[in-house]
């Protein structure tokens, strides 16, 4: 007999979705890395505002960031390029996800004003589904 799922909650599908977002551990703008040194840490961004719950845990939803390029820069230019960041220079960062990953944009772009009243996330379900997409990305990594 399948065994019963442990029954979770949305923050346990919180600490999931980071870590699914952060996995290669490497910010999207600026390409900074943990790995190398370059930044200390990532951020998992949510591109649609988490309030709106339907989209909260979907991954399509999420961006890796460092975190200067998710908080603290804003639109100076340095080198010739200029720093963006999603909430300190919306407007750049906005300009910068059109360019640059165009299919998750249009994505968002349908998404964002959409409003579910009456939908209740199953977050036993979503950390199933969630659980199941880590484990497949993180397979064959550990014999890194
Ligand atoms: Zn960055």
């Amino acid at each position: 007999m399948a065994r019963k799922p442990r029954k979770r909650t949305y923050k346990d599908c919180d600490r999931l979705w980071g870590q699914i977002i952060r996995l290669d551990e490497t910010c999207a703008v600026c390409g900074a890395r943990v790995g190398d040194g370059t930044c200390h840490q990532v951020h998992a961004h949510h591109l649609i505002h988490r309030n709106a719950i339907f989209f909260r845990h979907n991954l399509e939803n999420g961006i890796c960031l460092c975190p200067g390029c998710h908080r603290f820069n804003i639109g100076k230019v340095i080198d010739g390029k200029r720093t963006i960041s999603a909430h300190g220079s919306p407007a750049f960062f906005r300009e910068w996800f059109q360019e640059t990953l165009p299919e998750q944009f249009e994505w968002y772009e349908k998404n964002r004003w959409l409003v579910f009243p009456n939908v209740k996330p199953d977050y036993t379900q979503i950390y199933s589904v969630l659980e199941d997409e880590l484990r497949q990305r993180t397979a064959g990594k550990a014999g890194e």
